[in-house]
């Protein structure tokens, strides 16, 4: 009887030590995952700027910038930089092609598949969607191909939660198969497209106008887990600033009333 009774209760003690140390540990990598990402919640709030143009024609623009921030995420992929001795900036760099497609519950905390047959490791386009889930209020996408669901799901997601997502991209290739340009339009999300013979060929992400994706990185499942791919993710203003211009210039040439003329 005793015998049983102890028996059970270190069992029972065993247990608990399990799940604690078990709890512990998820905890611990979620935030090692995420830590990178805690500097560029509010990358405007850490820094300023100004700017003048010097000419309509051009492209050239004159920034100055300083920032309170100069953290560093202490990763070799990413850090801060100090521009023209102006401001301290954020970036890091992505490469892909990822080895197993990262489990989007994973990052959410929210998967308990012992089973999951997606990654739990650190990933590029895990990476790039936390990124994309830290938008406050407004997404500027203009790449070229977008088929990959998992980050058309995540501009949706955003669109419903409030987020004004913009999305500029290839004519043509809003007709390849896979396109995810159909669903972004179901969903209520404006998409413009040039239709010229040339490509838009762009690959880049503005997030609130404060940090800039870009890249070779089409958003293709190819592009995932296939392609020798690269992504460049800064909050420098001078490198965002230019990135902004294009994004402004094409949505008002892509406007649908300059298309029928
Ligand atoms: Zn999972």
């Amino acid at each position: 009887m005793w015998k049983s009774v102890i028996i059970l209760s270190v069992t029972s003690l065993a247990a608990v030590e399990l799940i604690y140390y078990s709890i512990h540990w998820l905890i611990k990598q979620k935030a090692q995952h995420s830590n990178w990402l805690l500097n560029w919640k509010d990358p405007a709030s850490t820094s300023t700027r100004t700017c003048s143009s010097t000419s309509s024609s051009t492209s050239t623009r004159t920034c100055s910038s300083t920032s309170s921030s100069t953290s560093s995420t202490g990763t070799t992929t990413s850090g801060s930089a100090s521009a023209s001795g102006t401001a301290s900036a954020m970036y890091k760099v992505l490469i892909f092609p990822d080895e197993s497609v990262v489990c989007k519950n994973h990052l959410s905390g929210s998967c308990h598949n012992k089973q999951c047959r997606f990654s739990h490791d650190r990933t590029a386009l895990g990476d790039l969607i936390e990124v994309i889930r830290g938008t406050k209020k407004t997404i500027d996408v203009c790449v070229f191909t977008i088929s990959c669901r998992d980050l058309a799901q995540e501009l949706v997601n955003l669109h419903e939660n409030g987020v004004v997502v913009r999305i500029i991209t290839d004519g043509e290739s809003i007709n390849a198969m896979g396109s995810q340009i159909g669903t972004f339009r179901s969903a209520g999300i404006q998409v413009r497209h040039n239709r010229s013979s040339f490509f838009m060929h762009h690959k880049f992400v503005l997030i609130d106008n404060a940090v800039v994706i870009n890249g070779s990185f089409n958003w293709t499942m190819q592009a995932v887990t296939g392609n020798h791919e690269n992504l460049l993710i800064t909050n420098n203003m001078n490198i965002c600033n230019p990135y902004e211009e294009e994004f402004t210039k094409l949505w008002a040439l892509y406007a649908p009333i300059n298309l029928t003329n």
